[in-house]
Parts: C-alpha cells; sequence; structure tokens
C-alpha cells in the first residue's frame, strides 16, 4: 500500500531529511585518506542521537552499522571497517535517521581525496541521474517516468544501472511500497500522486550491472569488480516543483537545467 502524507507528516518528514542532510555533510567533510568508515560511522550515529533522533540503519533486519560504507566495487550495503581509505578509493556513504517516528534515507558517493577523472564522472553521472529522475517526481506522472530518466541517463554514458536493488517509498517505515526501478518504461506503473514519498536512489557501475553478495550476507558487489556509485535522496512528490527533503533548498528544476 503506497501511503500519502499530510502536511504535518510531510512537516516532519521536512525535519528528519534536514538532520539527514547535516549529517551526510558533516562526513563528506571528514572523508580525507587515513580517515575510517568505523570513524565516520560512529560520528553519524552520535550526530543523529544528539539530535534526537534515530540511527535507522542500526539493527534493521540485523545490520550492523548506522551507515552504509561501500568502497570501489562495492555498490551498497557495504560495513564499516578499521581500515584507513586510500587516496583515490570511491567511498559510497549511506545513511538513514528517524525522527519524531518520520524516516530519512540519503547517500552520496565521492573520491577520497580526488581521484581519476572516469571515477570522477561515473560519480557526477550518478547524481545527474537522480535529479533527472526527481524531476518526473510529479503528480500525474508514472513511476516509469523516474525510471526511465535514471536508466537514460546512465546508459547514455554506457554505464550498467543495477537492477536487484531499487529505490522504495519512505514514511514512518524505511522500506514502503512502491518499489522505484532504476530502469523502466515511460508511462508505465504506479500514477504519481502529490503526498508519496519516494527514496529516488541510482547504483550505477561502469561496467556490468550484475551484482553479487559477499560472505557477510549484506554487501553487494558489481560481478565484474567494476566501479559503482550510489547517490539517493528522499523526494516529495507534488503538483508542481518535486521537493527533495533530505536536501534542504535543493531545486530540481536548477538541477536539471
Ligand atoms: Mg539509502
Ligand atoms: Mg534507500
Amino acid at each position: 500500500m503506497i501511503t500519502i502524507k499530510n502536511e504535518s507528516q510531510i512537516e516532519k518528514m521536512r525535519r528528519a531529511g534536514a538532520l539527514l542532510h547535516s549529517v551526510l555533510e558533516a562526513l563528506r567533510a571528514e572523508i580525507r585518506p587515513g580517515v575510517t568508515t568505523m570513524h565516520l560511522d560512529q560520528m553519524a550515529e552520535r550526530l543523529i542521537r544528539e539530535a534526537g533522533g534515530i540511527p535507522s540503519f542500526k539493527g534493521f533486519e540485523g545490520f550492523p552499522y548506522s551507515i552504509c560504507a561501500s568502497v570501489d566495487d562495492q555498490v551498497v550495503h557495504g560495513f564499516a571497517s578499521h581500515d584507513r581509505l586510500r587516496k583515490g578509493q570511491l567511498l559510497s556513504i549511506d545513511c538513514g535517521c528517524i525522527l519524531d517516528g518520520w524516516q530519512s534515507d540519503s547517500a552520496f558517493s565521492v573520491l577520497v581525496g580526488g581521484g581519476s577523472a572516469e571515477a570522477q564522472k561515473l560519480i557526477d553521472v550518478t547524481e545527474e541521474c537522480f535529479w533527472l529522475g526527481a524531476s518526473m517526481a510529479r503528480a500525474g506522472n508514472h513511476l516509469g517516468d523516474i525510471s526511465h530518466a535514471v536508466q537514460a541517463h546512465a546508459e547514455a554514458h554506457g554505464y550498467g544501472v543495477i537492477r536487484d536493488l531499487t529505490g522504495h517509498g519512505i514514511g514512518q517505515e524505511m522500506h514502503e511500497d512502491p518499489n522505484v526501478p532504476n530502469y523502466g518504461t515511460p508511462g508505465r506503473g504506479v500514477r504519481l500522486q502529490a503526498g508519496m514519498t519516494l527514496a529516488i536512489e541510482p547504483m550505477i557501475s561502469m561496467g556490468t550491472w550484475k551484482v553479487r553478495v559477499l560472505d557477510n550476507d549484506w554487501t553487494i558487489v558489481t560481478r565484474d569488480g567494476s566501479l559503482a556509485s550510489h547517490y539517493e535522496h528522499t523526494v516529495l512528490v507534488t503538483d508542481g516543483e518535486p521537493e527533495v527533503l533530505s536536501f534542504p533548498g535543493a531545486k530540481v528544476s536548477e538541477a536539471v537545467r
């Protein structure tokens, strides 16, 4: 069942999104060679709890950390580690929080201390895929319009669109209906309504879209070992400009110009 949020519920999701955005920006500023993802994980948990929130990933179906920290060919669900990050690694950080009972979910990717132009291009195109997808999150459009916008842009660059994992509805639960695939057909799928809230999250690889799961039963890696990038925000469907709840002030229409 797809839940439609009313204005007071949306306001709570805005507050959860603002908290999550501030946490992710703090983590982003901390990323450099020599830092461990365990440090980033502890920092995320502390910042969320200090603000009165709950780190939603920690304990979710047994996941042990407050962030997913996925390096290089790891697509998503990487475990925090005591290994020191090295210059040029592609690090994806995914995090979620609950504030006053309402959820937010967001992710970004970055090159640790800078890196190759090719890897940066993958990161940039993944972000562009998000904004193009999010720009379709308008009442009257279909879910497939979001999915197709993501897929078309990624594939135009020769990248693989991960199919085994999708975005999702979000609200009082982290994962609600509907699934939001990163591939699809325009005009197909659920018709979008104002008040739907969706986590749109392109997961894009430099090679194949095929993935496998590591022995920890969580971490997803590309089957060919190619680099993967992830970018995600929690988005409110409206009758006009979509609102990116986990990125206060961001304007979808400006991002896709
Ligand atoms: Mg996420
Ligand atoms: Mg998500």
